[in-house]
């Protein structure tokens, strides 16, 4: 994997990080991957497919892939899935190719999946995956974030509620857990947080020919 471009600020070859940004929903995640993605060329989405109906303002193709259940048992079928879950009544899976896509141009792939995703990953990858989850600073202002956003009917918030102390209970599952009380000072702490994992000594697989230069 070509790790040595002339803005690359990681200098040697290295396995990419599989970065994983779990939350409840309406935790501000989107958020966070957004400038996180704008911040970092390094980076790439993997753009999940999903069952559910499109949202006003979402885009095919760049948010998700909207597809049919037809269209989704069929490439479960075909093995097109790297990981896939029921989340809120509909389907969402991440896309093998996609992924090794990414990897293959040399950059970090960012996942925005929910917990079951981040353990199907994580076993997947044999345990080499980061796994990084975002909690709101309280569930009332969670219902207000989601109230505010206004993009679904009062039942589904309700619905996603409930979720949401479910998907809290996960937190025990990931690497590092931050609170988003601002979404300036949480994005720097996730953005801190991808660059120190790309300098682990066990992804730097250049490493070695550059330590060997330097005992000669
Ligand atoms: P939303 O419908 O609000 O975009 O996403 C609902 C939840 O599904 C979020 O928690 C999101 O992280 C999760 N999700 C999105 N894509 C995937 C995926 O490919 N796999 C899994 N496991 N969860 C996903």
């Amino acid at each position: 994997m070509p790790h040595r471009t002339e803005n690359d600020p990681h200098k040697f070859r290295r396995r990419g990080v599989l970065f994983v940004l779990s939350s409840p929903s309406g935790a501000g995640k989107s958020t966070i991957a957004r400038k996180l993605l704008k911040a970092d060329p390094f980076l790439e989405m993997s753009v999940s497919y999903t069952t559910r109906p499109i949202r006003p303002g979402e885009e095919d193709g760049v948010d998700y892939h909207f597809i049919d259940l037809e269209k989704f048992r069929e490439m479960v079928a075909n093995n097109e899935f790297l990981e896939w879950a029921h989340v809120f009544d509909h389907r969402y899976g991440t896309p093998r190719d996609g992924v090794n896509k990414i990897l293959a141009s040399g950059r970090d792939v960012l996942f925005d999946i929910d917990w079951q995703g981040a353990q199907q990953l994580f076993q997947l990858a044999g345990g080499d995956v980061v796994r990084v989850f975002i909690l709101p600073p309280s569930l009332k202002e969670l219902h207000e974030r989601l109230l505010r956003r206004a993009t679904d009917p009062v039942e589904v918030i309700d619905a996603r509620m409930a979720r949401a102390t479910n998907e809290v209970s996960h937190w025990d599952g990931y690497d590092y857990v931050l609170v988003n009380d601002e979404v300036e000072e949480c994005f720097e702490s996730v953005h801190t947080i991808l660059q120190a994992e790309r300098l682990r000594r066990s992804r730097q697989t250049g490493l070695i020919g550059f330590i060997r230069g330097l005992m000669k």
